[in-house]
């Protein structure tokens, strides 16, 4: 049947699509796990909250917490002052097409059942890719990135290990920056065979990528890292940023997904990661790092007031980026409930995905008119990952990025690798470390 299908898609691509409407649900470690050829992202390492049946101590104290606090204003409903009532107004826009979605994912019952597995399968804890000789923990690399040993410190890439220089493997390191290191490495059936070792470039300030159609690993400090084919990363600090810009624009990107460092007031967030005050990211190159001929630019908010409007009055304008659509990532819990209440004013259950294009000649291009028909709207649910992981939507936008085949496609604020991806940020290999991989 329709449905059976629908299935078996969502299985195999991590997509499920809802019937008649701009609604998707969505698997991230499937999707994820379409840019490896010998690793799989670890399920269980991926999802952690949202699973339990009940909530664990910490949550449900909050949960009750809240709960009281809602009790307690229940009783005499704050006046909204005019930016929350701004807020409230985009709220009460976005409410009829999230509650329209969620109706959707709690019918599809074929997929609900299979919901409260998604953390579970496919977990082999025995193929754990982490050496049992590691001892050490996670590496900090927001620290080890601030150190002054910091260009000194070097990352080594290898093909991984099923995979011999004489059975086909064929690396190449390059980029547009002054540190190239540039090897190739042939098969034994073609021309030579070169020295296929361990490549070294410095793990900080500088491109490193795997364009082969396989994984590779890579030795930092001694951690290993999982690269996913066709994936480059370049580590820095804001600062450094303009190593990332094209020499030509014609090697700028199509799509540029960004998720800054946003302040917030919210104590719990701030022991995550660093993060900036909103004018930092004015002086973000978007028109630099952009396609000669545009790029589509995907930019995560919160839902305060006083940042959409920032965004939209001095960031877009600032950045040269045309405002196109608002998307929003819906988050639900594994039985398909939402993590939170719709309405309830400052734990809004759902993030939204500001999108616009950027035009560096500064005309409307055909290209621009193409991307007019992106729609506006569309409603991505999934249940969250640890570390407040956004869902890897940008590989959903990709289908309306038109013009170079394959999209070159930038992340800004990074902590992961994708296959066709540059990823960039102050610890953008932070997800690719093993422990959260086992091999296949
Ligand atoms: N989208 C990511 C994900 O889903 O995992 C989360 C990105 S998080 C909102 C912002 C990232 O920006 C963090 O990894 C943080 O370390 C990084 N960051 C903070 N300050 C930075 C700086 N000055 N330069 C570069 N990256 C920075």
């Amino acid at each position: 049947t329709d449905d059976n299908q629908k299935l078996s898609v969502f299985l195999k691509s991590g997509i499920y699509r809802l019937q008649g409407s701009n609604a998707v649900f969505m698997d991230p470690v499937r999707v994820l796990n379409l840019s490896y050829s010998h690793f799989r992202v670890s399920p269980s390492s991926y999802y952690s909250r949202f699973f339990e049946p009940n909530p664990s101590g910490e949550e449900q104290s909050r949960v009750s917490q809240n709960q009281r606090k809602r009790k307690r204003k229940e009783k005499k409903p704050p006046a909204l002052n005019e930016k929350e009532q701004a807020a409230e107004e985009r709220h009460q826009n976005a409410r009829p097409i999230l509650m329209k979605a969620h109706e959707l994912l709690l019918g599809a019952n074929d997929l609900l059942r299979n919901l409260g597995k998604l953390r579970s399968d496919g977990d082999f804890p025995s193929h754990d890719c982490e050496p049992s000789t590691s001892t050490s923990d996670e590496h900090s690399l927001v620290e080890l990135g601030s150190v002054w040993q910091a260009p000194l410190f070097e990352v080594s890439l290898y093909p991984h290990q099923h995979h011999s220089p004489t059975q086909g493997t064929s690396y190449i390191f390059h980029g547009w920056f002054a540190e190239v290191i540039s090897t190739y490495c042939f098969d034994a059936d073609s021309l030579s065979v070169q020295n296929c070792e361990k490549r070294n470039s410095p793990a900080f300030g500088s491109l490193v990528a795997n364009e082969t159609n396989s994984d590779m690993e890579a030795d930092f400090l001694n951690r290993k890292y999982i690269i996913p084919k066709q994936s480059s990363f370049y580590m820095s600090d804001l600062k450094q940023i303009h190593g990332l810009i094209p020499v030509k624009q014609e090697f700028g990107f199509n799509l540029i997904v960004i998720d800054p460092p946003w302040e917030n007031s919210s104590a719990y967030q701030k022991l995550k990661y660093p993060t900036l005050p909103n004018r930092y990211f004015l002086s973000l190159p978007i028109k630099k790092l952009a396609h000669k001929d545009g790029s589509l630019v995907a930019l995560w908010v919160t839902n305060k007031e006083k940042l959409r409007l920032f965004v939209e009055k001095e960031l877009f304008p600032k950045w040269g980026v045309k405002y196109l659509a608002t998307h929003y990532w819906l988050k639900v819990k594994s039985d398909g409930s939402l993590i939170g209440e719709l309405d309830l004013f400052h734990h809004r259950p759902y993030e939204c995905l500001v999108i616009g294009y950027c035009d560096p000649k500064g005309e409307e291009s055909d290209y621009f008119l193409k991307l007019k028909s992106i729609p506006d709207g569309q409603v991505f649910m999934s249940i969250p990952g640890d570390y407040s992981r956004k869902p890897p939507i940008g590989e959903m936008l990709r289908e309306y990025v038109c013009g170079l085949e394959p999209a070159r496609c930038l992340e800004l604020f990074a902590r992961e690798l994708l296959a066709g991806w540059t990823s960039w940020g102050n610890e953008c290999i932070r997800f690719q470390d093993c422990k959260y991989f086992y091999k296949t």
